[in-house]
């Protein structure tokens, strides 16, 4: 598959610029799918929407166990919601175009609630963690609650990313106000950087493992 390859190349990209990609390249190829959701049979449904979940997990480097539920608010794809809406727009077009007016539509900005934006690839190395087995424990999943009662403090992903995402525009905006330029990859750095702090405090408390700084 498409993603498949394309996730391979690009994963030293940071996870918002892979869902960037996957928004270009890889969701077109489900707009007609979604379109089908509207009236097809509830099993074709399904399969499409594994398939589409499936694309977003790939490219941007999600393991195969993180729940639909998060997979569909990271991606802000809902199959049917988008067969809906395309339904009603071509619905409007049809009607303008007989009443020979112009349809103005109004462009949404599709960054402002996007979780994914300014998301570092660490988020993801993180995100991903929780959906492994805990090796202290027999059959809990190191979820952040799970992690709590090991003394880890870890964000729950949806904590994560509407915090790194909301700093990272606010720091934006500040920026801009005082006429200063906005670095993306600093910025990502940055937090990229706070995602490893937990990633190193689970290792070193769950899996025993003591991290070593290589020497600059
Ligand atoms: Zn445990």
């Amino acid at each position: 598959m498409q993603a498949e390859a394309l996730s391979r190349v690009l994963f030293r990209f940071s996870a918002g610029y892979r869902k960037d990609l996957w928004r270009l390249l890889v969701r077109p190829l489900f707009e007609l799918p979604a379109l089908l959701c509207v009236e097809e049979a509830k099993s074709n449904i399904e399969a499409v929407k594994r398939s589409c979940r499936k694309s977003f997990k790939r490219m941007v480097g999600l393991v195969p166990k993180i729940s639909n539920e998060l997979v569909e608010l990271f991606s802000g794809y809902n199959l049917r919601e988008r067969g809906m809406k395309l339904w009603r727009d071509s619905e409007e077009k049809w009607c303008a175009r007989r009443q020979r007016f112009v349809l103005f539509r109004q462009v949404l900005s599709q960054k402002e609630g996007d979780l994914f934006a300014y998301t570092p690839a660490e988020a993801i190395t993180l995100i991903n963690q929780y959906a492994r087995l805990c090796p202290l424990c027999d059959g809990n999943i190191m979820s952040p609650t799970h992690l709590r009662t090991h003394d880890v403090l870890a964000p729950t992903p949806v904590d994560l990313l509407k915090w790194i995402n909301g700093e990272v525009r606010w720091h934006k905006r500040h920026l801009k106000k005082l006429g200063l330029v906005f670095r993306r990859t600093a910025a990502l750095k940055y937090y990229g950087t706070l995602c490893k702090s937990v990633i190193n405090q689970i290792n070193t408390i769950v899996y025993r493992r003591i991290e070593i700084e290589p020497n600059q």
